[in-house]
């Protein structure tokens, strides 16, 4: 198959993790007989550098010729960088907001795994860590709370604000389905977060997720209201397989169940559109403490070129083989700094690359 890929290195470790991703998705093809098409474009800090602005026209139409967009990360140290003496819409993360916008990514997917080698850096306690999880948490993107008009007023010397959450129907459905094909490429279980229990926009959703539930009788629906869910990820983590949410409670929750696993550099991150074609990232920053020194962890990034292959080109096989090497090396004790403990074998950031492709060849 060929695979028509546009990277975005970005800033501070981005280009170094974008490159071990490259790595592993080479042994892929290598192995599976696949062949690989990168086009690399600016964006964020490296795009101003270049071009004076944070995302280029030429940038997003490259972007969109591809099939999907595999990225690294954006921005630099927010009180040093010049890049944050411009004004808000030039600065890098500029680029970011543009580029989701411009490619209607709607849907934002965060997995949230523990892995068995890595239960000690779990903020849970051991009887709770000792299950395991694997859940991804499938949060909708451009609707709701964060999108509703606002506004701020006075009255009678009273200063009043006001926001508002709305959804249709069809935004809701588009999630839902999303939410359920991505369920039976796993464990085949939803859980739709919402407060039905106050908002009409929850109830709404509940209804509408329940009409999407019918097309999809191998997977099993449950629906538990968003201060449960809150209080269930630091509880019983184990149980959720997808857990489905609406924009601000995917926002919260999201970065909840990423603080349980207790590893920033192990976390990917998808945004998709309603068709394959989807944009690829970590859900970590660009570290510009850490840059260019050969210490990043590469593995979110891996990760990410692995959910790339698994939504974007329904490569499961592929995607597999990636996360079976994760967990082959880690197996074998090899940790970059950020997930280092004793006993266990330091490598850097381009030695993790060539673990991981080399446990795929
Ligand atoms: P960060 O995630 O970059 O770093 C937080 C801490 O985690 C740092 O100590 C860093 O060294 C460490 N870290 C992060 N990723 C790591 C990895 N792969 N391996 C080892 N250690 C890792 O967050 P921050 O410092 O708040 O932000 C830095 C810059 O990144 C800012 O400009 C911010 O706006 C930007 N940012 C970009 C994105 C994106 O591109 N989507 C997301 C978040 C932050």
């Amino acid at each position: 198959m060929d695979l028509k890929i546009t990277c975005i290195p970005g800033d501070g470790i981005g280009p170094e993790i974008v490159a071990e991703a490259k790595k592993v998705l080479d042994a892929v093809a290598e192995k599976y007989g696949h062949v690989m098409h990168y086009t690399d474009i600016l964006m964020g800090g490296a795009s101003i550098d270049a071009y004076g602005v944070p995302l280029t026209a030429e940038a997003v139409a490259a972007a969109k010729s591809a099939d999907a967009v595999l990225m690294g990360s954006i921005g630099g140290d927010t009180t040093t960088s010049p890049w944050y003496k411009l004004p808000p819409d030039r600065r890098p993360e500029a680029g970011l907001l543009a580029i989701r916008k411009e490619l209607n990514l709607f849907a934002n997917l965060r997995p949230a795994v523990l892995y068995g080698e890595l239960r000690g850096a779990c903020p849970l306690k051991e009887e709770i860590s000792a299950a395991g999880f694997d859940m991804l948490i499938m949060r909708e993107l451009t609707g709701g709370l964060y999108f509703g008009e606002r506004r701020t007023t006075e009255e009678n010397g009273v200063r009043k604000a006001v926001d508002t959450l709305v959804y249709d129907e069809n935004e809701i459905r588009r999630i839902a389905v999303k939410g359920f094909d991505i369920a039976m490429k796993r464990r085949k279980k939803v859980t739709s977060v919402d407060k039905a229990n106050v908002l009409d926009s929850s109830r709404l959703w509940r209804s509408v997720v329940e009409e999407v539930a019918k097309d999809y009788p191998e997977v099993t629906l449950e629906h538990m209201l968003v201060d449960n869910c809150a209080m269930q990820l630091v509880k019983d983590p184990a149980q959720f397989d997808v857990i489905l949410t609406e924009n601000m409670f995917g926002d919260i929750l999201s970065d909840e169940a990423s603080m349980v696993t207790g590893s920033i550099g192990m976390l990917a991150s998808a945004s998709l559109n309603d068709t394959k074609f989807g944009l690829y990232e970590p859900s970590h920053g660009s570290a510009p403490d850490i840059a260019g020194q050969d210490i990043a962890n590469p593995i979110a990034t891996v990760l990410s070129a692995a959910m790339m292959l698994r939504y974007s080109f329904d490569l499961d096989r592929e995607a597999d083989a990636i996360e079976d090497a994760v967990r082959q090396v880690l197996k074998e004790g090899y940790r970059t700094g950020d997930i280092m403990s004793e006993g266990c074998i330091r490598t850097g950031c381009k030695q993790m690359g060539d673990l991981l492709a080399e446990r795929i060849r």
